[in-house]
Protein backbone atom coordinates (compact mmCIF):
# COMPACT_ATOMS: atom_id res chain seq x y z
CA UNK A 1 0.00 0.00 0.00
CA UNK A 2 1.32 3.56 -0.68
CA UNK A 3 0.39 6.79 0.30
CA UNK A 4 0.88 9.98 -0.75
CA UNK A 5 -0.01 13.40 1.05
CA UNK A 6 -0.70 16.88 0.03
CA UNK A 7 -0.87 20.31 2.13
CA UNK A 8 -3.73 22.21 0.52
CA UNK A 9 -3.27 26.17 0.99
CA UNK A 10 -5.09 28.90 0.18
CA UNK A 11 -4.15 31.90 -1.78
CA UNK A 12 -2.47 33.44 0.84
CA UNK A 13 -0.92 30.22 1.68
CA UNK A 14 -2.68 29.03 4.70
CA UNK A 15 -2.91 25.38 5.36
CA UNK A 16 -6.50 24.43 4.28
CA UNK A 17 -6.09 20.86 5.07
CA UNK A 18 -4.48 17.73 4.05
CA UNK A 19 -4.89 15.25 1.24
CA UNK A 20 -4.06 11.68 1.85
CA UNK A 21 -3.80 9.45 -1.39
CA UNK A 22 -3.93 5.82 -0.45
CA UNK A 23 -3.62 3.40 -2.89
CA UNK A 24 -3.23 -0.25 -3.56
CA UNK A 25 0.14 -0.71 -5.34
CA UNK A 26 0.33 -4.46 -4.56
CA UNK A 27 -1.78 -5.48 -7.93
CA UNK A 28 -0.14 -2.88 -9.93
CA UNK A 29 3.34 -4.41 -8.94
CA UNK A 30 1.85 -7.91 -9.39
CA UNK A 31 0.97 -7.16 -12.87
CA UNK A 32 4.50 -5.21 -13.73
CA UNK A 33 6.21 -8.26 -12.02
CA UNK A 34 4.10 -10.61 -14.30
CA UNK A 35 4.88 -9.16 -17.50
CA UNK A 36 8.51 -9.01 -16.70
CA UNK A 37 8.54 -12.62 -16.00
CA UNK A 38 6.60 -13.24 -19.30
CA UNK A 39 9.05 -11.30 -21.37
CA UNK A 40 11.73 -13.00 -19.91
CA UNK A 41 10.19 -16.43 -20.33
CA UNK A 42 9.25 -15.83 -23.94
CA UNK A 43 12.82 -14.79 -24.86
CA UNK A 44 14.08 -17.73 -23.14
CA UNK A 45 12.07 -19.84 -24.43
CA UNK A 46 13.05 -18.45 -28.53
CA UNK A 47 16.78 -18.49 -27.94
CA UNK A 48 16.56 -22.04 -26.87
CA UNK A 49 15.68 -23.02 -30.14
CA UNK A 50 17.74 -20.49 -32.04
CA UNK A 51 21.14 -21.29 -30.13
CA UNK A 52 20.60 -24.53 -30.86
CA UNK A 53 20.65 -23.71 -34.81
CA UNK A 54 23.03 -21.59 -34.73
CA UNK A 55 25.12 -24.42 -33.54
CA UNK A 56 23.74 -27.09 -36.34
CA UNK A 57 24.44 -24.35 -38.95
CA UNK A 58 28.15 -23.50 -37.93
CA UNK A 59 28.62 -27.13 -37.71
CA UNK A 60 27.35 -27.15 -41.44
CA UNK A 61 28.94 -24.91 -42.91
CA UNK A 62 32.38 -25.53 -41.25
CA UNK A 63 31.92 -29.11 -43.49
CA UNK A 64 29.33 -31.03 -42.37
CA UNK A 65 27.48 -30.11 -45.18
CA UNK A 66 29.29 -32.34 -47.55
CA UNK A 67 28.65 -35.43 -44.84
CA UNK A 68 26.14 -37.66 -46.60
CA UNK A 69 25.46 -39.26 -43.58
CA UNK A 70 25.15 -35.85 -40.79
CA UNK A 71 23.89 -33.15 -43.13
CA UNK A 72 20.58 -34.83 -43.35
CA UNK A 73 20.38 -35.08 -39.76
CA UNK A 74 21.57 -31.57 -39.29
CA UNK A 75 19.05 -30.31 -41.20
CA UNK A 76 16.46 -31.88 -39.77
CA UNK A 77 17.36 -30.46 -35.95
CA UNK A 78 16.90 -26.89 -37.27
CA UNK A 79 13.72 -27.78 -39.19
CA UNK A 80 12.60 -29.00 -36.13
CA UNK A 81 13.61 -26.31 -33.95
CA UNK A 82 12.03 -23.84 -36.93
CA UNK A 83 8.93 -25.70 -36.09
CA UNK A 84 8.79 -25.43 -32.61
CA UNK A 85 9.21 -21.55 -33.19
CA UNK A 86 6.82 -21.34 -35.13
CA UNK A 87 4.12 -23.14 -32.72
CA UNK A 88 5.31 -20.71 -30.11
CA UNK A 89 4.94 -17.67 -31.62
CA UNK A 90 1.60 -19.22 -33.05
CA UNK A 91 0.68 -19.50 -29.54
CA UNK A 92 1.98 -16.02 -28.46
CA UNK A 93 -0.25 -14.29 -31.33
CA UNK A 94 -2.90 -16.18 -29.99
CA UNK A 95 -2.85 -15.46 -26.54
CA UNK A 96 -2.30 -11.75 -27.07
CA UNK A 97 -5.39 -11.86 -29.20
CA UNK A 98 -7.52 -13.01 -26.31
CA UNK A 99 -5.68 -10.43 -23.65
CA UNK A 100 -7.20 -7.85 -26.47
CA UNK A 101 -10.31 -9.37 -26.41
CA UNK A 102 -9.47 -9.09 -30.15
CA UNK A 103 -10.17 -13.07 -29.73
CA UNK A 104 -13.67 -12.52 -30.22
CA UNK A 105 -15.82 -15.71 -29.74
CA UNK A 106 -17.96 -17.15 -32.86
CA UNK A 107 -20.35 -18.46 -30.91
CA UNK A 108 -22.80 -21.11 -32.17
CA UNK A 109 -25.37 -23.56 -30.88
CA UNK A 110 -24.20 -26.63 -30.57
CA UNK A 111 -25.07 -30.35 -29.66
CA UNK A 112 -22.29 -31.26 -26.94
CA UNK A 113 -22.61 -35.34 -27.26
CA UNK A 114 -22.14 -35.66 -31.05
CA UNK A 115 -19.37 -32.75 -31.29
CA UNK A 116 -17.20 -34.20 -28.45
CA UNK A 117 -17.82 -38.17 -30.19
CA UNK A 118 -16.48 -36.57 -33.65
CA UNK A 119 -13.28 -35.02 -31.83
CA UNK A 120 -12.53 -38.07 -29.78
CA UNK A 121 -13.10 -40.32 -32.97
CA UNK A 122 -10.42 -38.24 -34.65
CA UNK A 123 -8.13 -39.53 -31.90
CA UNK A 124 -9.26 -42.99 -31.97
CA UNK A 125 -8.45 -42.93 -35.71
CA UNK A 126 -5.00 -42.39 -34.84
CA UNK A 127 -3.85 -45.91 -34.26
CA UNK A 128 -0.06 -44.55 -33.28
CA UNK A 129 -1.58 -44.72 -29.69
CA UNK A 130 -1.59 -47.66 -27.52
CA UNK A 131 -4.17 -45.94 -25.52
CA UNK A 132 -8.11 -46.81 -25.25
CA UNK A 133 -10.49 -44.11 -24.81
CA UNK A 134 -13.32 -44.85 -22.31
CA UNK A 135 -16.55 -42.65 -23.07
CA UNK A 136 -19.15 -42.00 -20.67
CA UNK A 137 -21.53 -39.95 -22.15
CA UNK A 138 -25.50 -38.89 -21.22
CA UNK A 139 -28.13 -40.62 -22.75
CA UNK A 140 -29.52 -37.07 -23.57
CA UNK A 141 -28.56 -34.31 -25.98
CA UNK A 142 -26.89 -31.26 -24.28
CA UNK A 143 -26.95 -28.28 -26.37
CA UNK A 144 -25.44 -24.61 -25.79
CA UNK A 145 -23.44 -22.01 -27.29
CA UNK A 146 -19.96 -22.33 -27.94
CA UNK A 147 -17.28 -21.62 -30.34
CA UNK A 148 -16.50 -24.65 -32.03
CA UNK A 149 -12.85 -24.25 -33.03
CA UNK A 150 -12.07 -22.98 -29.98
CA UNK A 151 -13.50 -25.84 -27.42
CA UNK A 152 -11.89 -28.22 -30.30
CA UNK A 153 -8.79 -26.35 -29.46
CA UNK A 154 -9.19 -26.99 -25.67
CA UNK A 155 -10.17 -30.43 -26.07
CA UNK A 156 -7.05 -31.51 -28.56
CA UNK A 157 -4.79 -30.33 -25.97
CA UNK A 158 -5.80 -31.35 -22.74
CA UNK A 159 -6.17 -34.97 -25.03
CA UNK A 160 -3.02 -34.97 -25.92
CA UNK A 161 -1.36 -34.22 -22.84
CA UNK A 162 -3.21 -36.96 -21.06
CA UNK A 163 -1.36 -39.54 -24.16
CA UNK A 164 1.84 -37.60 -23.46
CA UNK A 165 1.89 -38.22 -20.33
CA UNK A 166 0.06 -41.59 -20.44
CA UNK A 167 2.57 -44.80 -19.65
CA UNK A 168 1.68 -47.41 -22.99
CA UNK A 169 -1.77 -48.85 -22.69
CA UNK A 170 -2.73 -46.81 -20.13
CA UNK A 171 -6.76 -45.41 -20.34
CA UNK A 172 -8.04 -42.48 -20.49
CA UNK A 173 -12.11 -41.73 -19.53
CA UNK A 174 -13.82 -39.00 -21.18
CA UNK A 175 -16.39 -37.99 -18.97
CA UNK A 176 -19.43 -35.88 -20.16
CA UNK A 177 -21.98 -35.06 -17.25
CA UNK A 178 -25.08 -32.62 -17.48
CA UNK A 179 -25.29 -30.22 -13.79
CA UNK A 180 -28.12 -27.91 -13.15
CA UNK A 181 -26.88 -25.01 -14.90
CA UNK A 182 -23.17 -26.14 -16.30
CA UNK A 183 -22.12 -29.51 -18.27
CA UNK A 184 -18.86 -30.69 -16.95
CA UNK A 185 -16.20 -32.36 -18.60
CA UNK A 186 -13.26 -34.23 -17.36
CA UNK A 187 -10.56 -36.10 -19.13
CA UNK A 188 -8.86 -38.76 -16.63
CA UNK A 189 -5.50 -40.27 -17.35
CA UNK A 190 -3.27 -43.13 -15.64
CA UNK A 191 -0.13 -40.89 -16.34
CA UNK A 192 2.64 -39.75 -14.14
CA UNK A 193 0.72 -37.43 -12.63
CA UNK A 194 1.51 -33.61 -11.07
CA UNK A 195 2.73 -33.08 -7.60
CA UNK A 196 -0.13 -31.39 -5.31
CA UNK A 197 1.66 -28.33 -4.90
CA UNK A 198 1.80 -28.14 -8.55
CA UNK A 199 -0.89 -28.55 -10.26
CA UNK A 200 -2.76 -25.40 -10.00
CA UNK A 201 0.35 -24.13 -11.92
CA UNK A 202 0.22 -25.83 -14.86
CA UNK A 203 -2.69 -23.30 -15.97
CA UNK A 204 -0.18 -20.82 -15.59
CA UNK A 205 1.95 -19.68 -19.07
CA UNK A 206 5.36 -21.42 -19.68
CA UNK A 207 4.68 -23.53 -16.38
CA UNK A 208 5.76 -26.89 -16.85
CA UNK A 209 6.46 -29.48 -14.42
CA UNK A 210 9.22 -31.32 -16.27
CA UNK A 211 10.83 -28.69 -19.03
CA UNK A 212 13.08 -31.31 -20.53
CA UNK A 213 10.13 -33.51 -20.89
CA UNK A 214 8.12 -31.12 -22.22
CA UNK A 215 10.25 -30.03 -24.99
CA UNK A 216 11.29 -33.36 -25.58
CA UNK A 217 7.34 -33.95 -26.11
CA UNK A 218 7.14 -30.55 -28.40
CA UNK A 219 5.36 -29.04 -25.97
CA UNK A 220 5.57 -25.02 -25.60
CA UNK A 221 4.23 -24.76 -22.24
CA UNK A 222 1.18 -22.45 -23.30
CA UNK A 223 -1.41 -24.90 -24.35
CA UNK A 224 -2.89 -24.94 -21.09
CA UNK A 225 -2.72 -21.41 -20.52
CA UNK A 226 -4.54 -20.99 -23.72
CA UNK A 227 -6.98 -23.68 -22.66
CA UNK A 228 -7.76 -20.96 -19.27
CA UNK A 229 -8.37 -18.15 -21.58
CA UNK A 230 -11.27 -19.46 -23.67
CA UNK A 231 -12.90 -21.66 -21.08
CA UNK A 232 -13.02 -18.50 -19.23
CA UNK A 233 -13.98 -16.54 -22.33
CA UNK A 234 -17.10 -19.13 -22.57
CA UNK A 235 -18.05 -17.86 -18.55
CA UNK A 236 -16.86 -21.24 -17.68
CA UNK A 237 -14.17 -23.02 -15.14
CA UNK A 238 -11.26 -24.95 -15.61
CA UNK A 239 -9.03 -26.76 -12.64
CA UNK A 240 -7.12 -29.99 -12.26
CA UNK A 241 -6.64 -33.14 -9.67
CA UNK A 242 -4.02 -35.14 -9.77
CA UNK A 243 -1.86 -37.80 -7.61
CA UNK A 244 1.70 -38.69 -8.37
CA UNK A 245 1.83 -41.55 -9.87
CA UNK A 246 -1.87 -42.40 -10.55
CA UNK A 247 -2.59 -40.22 -13.02
CA UNK A 248 -4.45 -36.47 -13.74
CA UNK A 249 -8.02 -35.33 -14.13
CA UNK A 250 -8.46 -32.47 -15.94
CA UNK A 251 -12.30 -30.51 -15.45
CA UNK A 252 -14.08 -28.17 -16.88
CA UNK A 253 -17.22 -26.31 -17.15
CA UNK A 254 -19.47 -24.60 -19.28
CA UNK A 255 -22.75 -22.44 -18.40
CA UNK A 256 -26.05 -24.03 -20.21
CA UNK A 257 -28.60 -21.24 -20.63
CA UNK A 258 -30.86 -21.08 -18.06
CA UNK A 259 -34.04 -21.08 -19.54
CA UNK A 260 -35.64 -18.28 -18.31
CA UNK A 261 -38.82 -18.35 -16.00
CA UNK A 262 -42.21 -19.19 -16.92
CA UNK A 263 -41.10 -20.03 -20.27
CA UNK A 264 -40.51 -23.74 -19.29
CA UNK A 265 -42.62 -26.47 -20.79
P1 LIG B 1 3.03 -28.38 -22.59
O1 LIG B 1 3.19 -27.76 -23.93
O2 LIG B 1 4.30 -28.43 -21.80
O3 LIG B 1 2.29 -29.67 -22.61
P2 LIG B 1 0.67 -27.34 -21.24
O4 LIG B 1 0.30 -25.93 -20.91
O5 LIG B 1 -0.25 -28.09 -22.12
O6 LIG B 1 2.13 -27.29 -21.82
O7 LIG B 1 0.84 -28.13 -19.88
C1 LIG B 1 1.66 -27.58 -18.86
C2 LIG B 1 2.32 -28.66 -18.03
O8 LIG B 1 1.35 -29.35 -17.26
C3 LIG B 1 3.02 -29.74 -18.84
O9 LIG B 1 4.34 -29.38 -19.18
C4 LIG B 1 3.01 -30.91 -17.85
O10 LIG B 1 4.10 -30.80 -16.96
C5 LIG B 1 1.74 -30.70 -17.06
N1 LIG B 1 0.63 -31.57 -17.53
C6 LIG B 1 -0.40 -31.21 -18.33
N2 LIG B 1 -1.25 -32.24 -18.53
C7 LIG B 1 -0.75 -33.28 -17.84
C8 LIG B 1 -1.17 -34.65 -17.63
N3 LIG B 1 -2.27 -35.13 -18.20
N4 LIG B 1 -0.38 -35.44 -16.83
C9 LIG B 1 0.73 -34.96 -16.26
N5 LIG B 1 1.18 -33.69 -16.42
C10 LIG B 1 0.46 -32.86 -17.19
Amino acid sequence: IRASFSVVQDEEENFNGLITVISDVTEQEKVERERREFVSNVSHELRTPLTTMRSYIEALTDGAWEDKEIAPQFLEVTQNETDRMIRLVNDLLQLSKMDHKEGAMNKQKVELVSFVENILDRFDMNKTDVIGIERKFPKEQIKTRIDQDKITQVIDNIMSNAIKYSPEGGKITFQLAKEQNRVKFSIKDQGLGIAREKVDKIFDRFYRVDKARSRELGGTGLGLAISKEIIEAHHGHIWATSKEGQGTTIYFTLPLKNRKRGNQK
